[in-house]
């Protein structure tokens, strides 16, 4: 008998995407990539990150740094935090904040707290592919998480009802999303909240690339919008997901999550139960670093990533044959292509790699019923502006090439 045959049933729900897999072999040298999708390290603020660590580890400090801590998390990080989400409108104190080993782990948690087998929960198609990874443990029913109000709560009612329960969240990224890039508008947000409210559900917000914003005009966080109209944090039913990933470092796994303090507190109790608490000491050395440099430091990623968006742009517009279209982030890491109909990004990928060596993520992967086999996602937060431009070319001019083979191959097969 293989232990495989007694995993539990969550198990089964757990795959290794074949996209994952595929992408482990991209980075490699020769390729040009544009799949990856994380902070360029030359941006890390190591140095800062030196002298933290130095002090946390000596000076008497060390016996707190090297200790175990409590679970909600350290105490002065939480304070810090408490002072940034007010800038965005977010009034809360630190028993609203849970210190999470990378939002992720605030998604993985909120996917335990709230689904129980074949509940439902609404997210974007296109959506984060780790959020998807995260509740999928959690075995539930997923709904498509329309942003254009052509959905009523009934109709998400009666779905959720007729797999014999309720819908329990919805998840999205308003901000500069991953995989689209795209920005959720105020209207929308505002239409969200009256939805949630319908269906009495909670709203997940991930505010993972809240920070990388380029140009044009924030728009308030959905918990904000909610803080405003309910007066309090208490009342509300959307949970902010925040991370340091993208602007300091994602090595350290730290990030938070801010809510009502019933939801805390239960999120809480199941960190007590997965991990007991986040390293402390990266979460003292966060701190450090966060008050030293935050902003100063968030600046200079923002430079350096609003060239690259630009250039990623410019070579898209220069290059890509007519019939394929790209979102235009304001923030972000990510650009959204839509090939012609019946092009696969899958294919294009194959065919990318062995002839043009460009790598990108075909954006299938991104959607949790299939679909969007003519979409990909590419990232513009590694690669040098020279090489945005020279991989996008050659990019366009494989796909300059696509819809004549397409047409050939579509000939053989009648
Ligand atoms: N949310 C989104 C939308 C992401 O893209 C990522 C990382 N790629 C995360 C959450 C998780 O990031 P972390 O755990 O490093 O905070």
């Amino acid at each position: 008998m293989s232990l495989k045959e007694i995993f539990a049933s969550r198990a089964l729900r757990m795959k290794a995407s074949e996209i994952r897999e595929l992408l482990k072999l991209l980075d490699q040298p020769g390729i040009l990539s544009f799949a990856g999708g994380i902070p360029d390290p030359s941006l890390f603020p190591a140095e800062a990150f030196a002298d933290a660590f130095g002090q946390a580890l000596t000076n008497g400090q060390q016996g707190q740094s090297l200790q175990y801590s409590v679970s909600e998390g350290y105490l002065p990080l939480k304070q810090w935090i408490v002072e940034r989400m007010g800038r965005l409108g977010i009034t809360c104190t630190p028993d609203n904040i849970l210190i999470t080993s990378g939002s992720q782990q605030a998604l993985d948690y909120l996917g335990k707290l709230f689904l129980s087998p074949g509940d439902t929960a609404l997210v974007t198609a296109p959506t984060y592919l780790g959020a998807l990874a995260a509740f999928n443990a959690y075995e539930p029913r997923y709904d498509q998480l329309t942003l254009e109000g052509n959905r009523t709560a009934q109709s998400y009612r009666d779905g959720a009802e007729s797999s014999g329960s309720a819908v329990k969240f919805a998840y999205l990224s308003a901000d500069f999303a991953n995989p689209t890039g795209q920005t959720v508008t105020e209207s929308v947000r505002a239409r969200l909240l009256d939805l949630a409210e319908e269906l009495d559900c909670a709203v997940i917000e991930d505010g993972a690339y809240q920070d990388l914003r380029y140009d044009g005009t924030p728009v308030s966080p959905i918990l904000a919008m909610e803080l405003g109209r309910k007066g309090s944090i208490e009342d509300c039913r959307t949970i902010y997901c925040g991370s340091f990933s993208k602007t300091l470092s994602p090595g350290l796994r730290v990030g938070w999550a801010v809510a009502a303090k019933p939801v805390i507190s239960q999120m809480v109790l199941i960190k007590q139960a997965a991990d007991l608490h986040s390293a402390t000491v990266n979460q003292m050395a966060v701190n450090t670093v966060a008050r030293q440099i935050f902003d100063a430091h968030v600046e200079k990623v923002r430079a350096a990533y609003k060239a690259r968006r630009d250039a990623m742009l410019a070579a898209l517009q220069r290059h890509m044959p007519p019939g394929v279209h790209w979102t235009r982030p304001e923030g972000g890491m990510f650009v959204w292509l839509t090939l012609p109909a019946g092009v696969s990004g899958a294919e294009l990928l194959a065919r990318s790699l062995e002839t043009v060596k460009v790598a990108f993520v075909p954006g299938q992967a991104f959607f949790a019923d299939g679909g969007g086999s003519n979409t990909l996602r590419l990232s513009f937060s590694v690669l040098a502006e020279a090489e945005i431009e020279e991989g996008i070319a050659r990019l366009g001019q494989l796909l300059s090439e696509a819809p004549a083979q397409t047409r050939q191959q579509a000939a053989q097969m009648v």
